[in-house]
């Protein structure tokens, strides 16, 4: 990995050193995606037919799987994995059970009473990306909580041709909705609707940069209304280390990353420049054993080590870069934790490896990228809902705010809203005129 002195940079250079490769030189992107949900939204079950072909090179007939399908699926997936899936399940359940919503009821003055609800949206969708690997876990990071919150129609979509364990754990989650399409054509599906595929109220999870373009598409796209999790694009992690970090656990970690897809990127943020020659070793050496090598050695030319003064400015920089992992590596990690401003998820100190986060820790996988991590948070039991107010006054709470009211609406030149306020107020001093 190209090693960096970020004391030696300039302005631009340190712009240069922080940018996503994802997002450099790919101006036909947009153009792509939108001609692949234009075809989507006017050919419907057709063009995804078309595309499966084209992009997974599978010819199907059907899109979604039947019952039998599923089961014959589920009966091919092994103990191992079962059990493991199982053990995930109860870490992730656990951990977003424990997020549900408490609903907020006050007073703000005598007779006004103001409310916060919380309400599951009714049809979600669920990508589960299946390019260059059956992400599984991603299944139980979004049906997990999908089903806990209490979303009624539960669709799953995944490219062609569907892995088994996707499928199980699928089942496990609750969702027998199952269709075999992926890419921008999944998510356009989605925010459109086709014969085979229902339009859903809102699109959730990560995928490559197709999807991604596809779901920011969508969601601004007039002719529906579909909103979206977040910009969950291509991995990213960035570690801060010391001296007294493992490099060989530091280059497990890169690679981690790496190894999801060439547009990744991981990046090393040191005070320690023998440590960084240790990591390069320790990368190459690695490398050599990964099944994916090719695809981690493209995201890794792409990504840097950038040494600075010491951890302060360490923890500056990653909140620059704000990345969708934040592993920290040093002596005392939680002392770092106060002055992290912009991560997906924090993976704390040398036995907290970024991969349990990935499965089964607890907490949710499907964070932002791209620098996102600045303003998105984290996926987590409330994007499955929606958040909505309730007021209700008696006559005493009227009586008791309506002057106010009035003058606010005056000064804004609305009179209905402040006649509205008036024609009340009247009624009730003439019916104590009558008493
Ligand atoms: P994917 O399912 O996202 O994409 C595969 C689909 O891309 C294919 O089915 C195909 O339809 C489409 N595609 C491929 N080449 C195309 C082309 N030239 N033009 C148009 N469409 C094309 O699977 P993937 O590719 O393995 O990517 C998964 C991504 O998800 C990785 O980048 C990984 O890093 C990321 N990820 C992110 C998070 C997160 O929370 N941010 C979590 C897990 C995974």
């Amino acid at each position: 990995m190209q090693i960096l002195n970020w004391q030696d940079l300039n302005q631009t250079e340190r712009r240069t050193a922080l940018s996503r490769s994802a997002l450099v030189g790919d101006e036909s992107l947009e153009q792509s995606v939108s001609a692949i949900v234009n075809k989507v939204q006017t050919d419907k079950d057709a063009a995804l037919l078309s595309y499966n072909q084209q992009f997974d090179g599978v010819s199907l007939t059907e899109l979604r799987l039947s019952a039998e399908q599923i089961d014959a699926a589920c009966a091919r997936v092994n103990g191992d994995i079962k059990q493991a899936i199982a053990q995930a399940m109860a870490n992730i359940e656990s951990f977003h059970q424990a997020q549900k919503f408490a609903p907020i009821s006050i007073e703000t003055q005598d007779g006004i009473r103001c409310e916060l609800r919380s309400e599951a949206i009714e049809k979600v969708g669920l990508y589960i990306p299946g390019g260059t690997a059956p992400l599984i876990s991603t299944v139980m990071m979004l049906a997990l909580p999908a089903k806990i919150a209490g979303c009624e129609q539960r669709v799953l979509v995944s490219p062609p041709p569907i892995n088994d364990a996707i499928v199980y754990a699928a089942k496990q989650c609750g969702i027998n909705e199952i269709y075999q399409v992926g890419g921008a054509q999944a998510i356009a599906a989605l925010a459109f609707g086709t014969e085979s595929i229902p339009a859903v109220d809102k699109i959730f999870g990560p995928g490559n940069r197709f999807v991604t373009e596809a779901k920011r598409l969508v969601s601004q796209d007039s002719r529906c209304v579909v909103s979206i999790d977040m910009p969950a694009g291509p991995s990213e992690v960035l570690v801060i280390a010391d001296k007294t970090a493992n490099p060989e656990f530091i280059a497990a970690d890169l690679l981690s990353q790496a190894e999801h897809g060439p547009d990744s990127q991981v990046m090393l943020v040191t005070n320690c420049e023998t440590l960084a020659n240790k990591v390069n070793a320790a990368l190459n050496r690695q490398l050599e054993a990964l099944p994916r090598m090719e695809i981690a050695q493209l995201a890794l030319e792409s990504s840097r080590t950038l040494l600075v003064t010491d951890m302060k400015q360490a923890t500056l920089v990653s909140n620059l870069y704000g990345p969708e992992h934040l592993i920290v590596q040093t002596e005392t990690p939680r002392e770092l934790l106060n002055s992290i401003r912009a991560a997906g998820s924090v993976f704390l100190g040398a036995y907290t490896p970024e991969s349990v986060g990935d499965y089964a820790s607890g907490t949710n996988h499907v964070l932002p990228t791209y620098g996102y991590s600045r303003a998105v948070s984290s996926l987590s039991l409330a994007d499955f809902s929606r958040r909505f107010t309730v007021q209700e006054l008696t006559a005493d709470g009227l009586l008791g705010l309506g002057e106010t009211v009035m003058t606010l609406a005056a000064a804004e030149q609305l009179d209905a809203h402040k006649n509205a306020v008036k024609v009340r107020l009247d009624s009730l001093s003439l019916q104590e005129g009558k008493a």
